[in-house]
């Protein structure tokens, strides 16, 4: 476990690191999709597109941490205005993967509708780019040593110069458990079991895009992803161990909101897409009602 890189002689937060392998992996991955589907539109346009997604799901993932942090809020507003720091002590700052997967989703929303253009077959093919980057942001967290497993035994001293855990000669790796030395213990790799899912859905998904046969199925490949990521997810919390997350009666919230993933996914596969909500909304994006007419016409690009 190494929660620091240093670059010329500066240290670096490792999760941040492999946050960007996955997003470079993510962008290689479109562009390779961009010259095989020979698309008409610039890659520059898609990478714009890529950064509308991604920063409208950081800031999701960002909002949703806040939810489940509820109580942290309720017991740090009376101290807003007479003790900042004894409030800003009860509040915690992180990201909740599943926020920025509905975020993705609005950015889509709010590229075609700033820009006027018809991103469907982009939101179709881009899809494994989410958990192709996902994939590598786990890795960040076994590398970081956050999001882990269910503890095992414990071992190590304290080091209160790096406030981690020294390991005293011990092996890194002990049964099928590493050591996290953020809390001294061996924990199974929940991380990198994740990660490996995450990297199987990548390639069902690929190999779906490849030889599915329709098209102009716009929202199906989101479906299978979210009803695979859900599954995978409901079960890989059984084995999580930072539990300070917010657990509500037997299920963590992750459970919840896979609960809530999974049926849409089901929704996004088995309805046709001219039916489908998405396109309603998206539609909504793209065109307006005329009013002498009643007919939806195409929403002109403002010159
Ligand atoms: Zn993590």
């Amino acid at each position: 476990m190494y929660p620091y890189v240093s670059f010329f002689g500066k240290p670096y937060s490792s999760y941040g690191v492999f946050a960007i392998i996955g997003l470079a992996a993510a962008v290689l991955y479109s562009f390779i999709v961009h010259k095989i589907t020979k698309d008409k539109k610039d890659f520059f346009d898609r990478v714009i597109y890529i950064v509308y997604c991604g920063a409208a799901g950081g800031i999701c993932a960002a909002i949703l941490y806040q939810l489940t942090n509820i109580k942290g809020w309720i017991k740090a507003l009376p101290f807003l205005f007479s003790d900042f720091d004894k409030f800003r002590s009860y509040l915690s700052f992180g990201i909740v993967f599943y926020g920025g997967m509905f975020g993705i989703f609005i950015g889509f929303m709010i590229y075609s509708r700033f820009f006027k253009e018809d991103t469907r077959e982009w939101l179709r093919t881009s899809v494994p780019g989410v958990p192709l980057f996902h994939a590598f942001g786990r890795m960040g967290c076994a590398v970081g040593g956050c999001c882990y497993g269910i503890p095992k035994l414990s071992s190590g001293s304290y080091n209160y110069e790096t406030g981690l855990f020294d390991l005293d000669g011990g092996p890194f790796v002990h049964g099928a458990c590493i050591y996290n030395a953020r809390i001294g213990h061996y924990c199974i790799p929940i991380q990198l079991i994740e990660s490996c899912g995450l990297i199987l859905i990548v390639i069902i998904l690929i190999l779906y895009l490849r030889f599915g046969k329709d098209k102009k199925a716009y929202y199906r490949p989101m479906g299978l992803y979210f009803v695979m990521y859900g599954v995978l997810r409901f079960i890989t919390e059984f084995w999580r161990g930072d539990l300070i997350r917010g657990i509500w009666g037997p299920f963590s919230t992750s459970q919840y909101i896979s609960m809530i993933v999974i049926p849409i996914g089901i929704y996004c596969l088995v309805c046709p897409t001219e039916k489908s909500i998405f396109e309603k909304w998206y539609n909504g994006a793209l065109y307006k009602k005329d009013k002498e007419t009643d007919k939806d016409i195409y929403k002109e690009k403002d010159k």
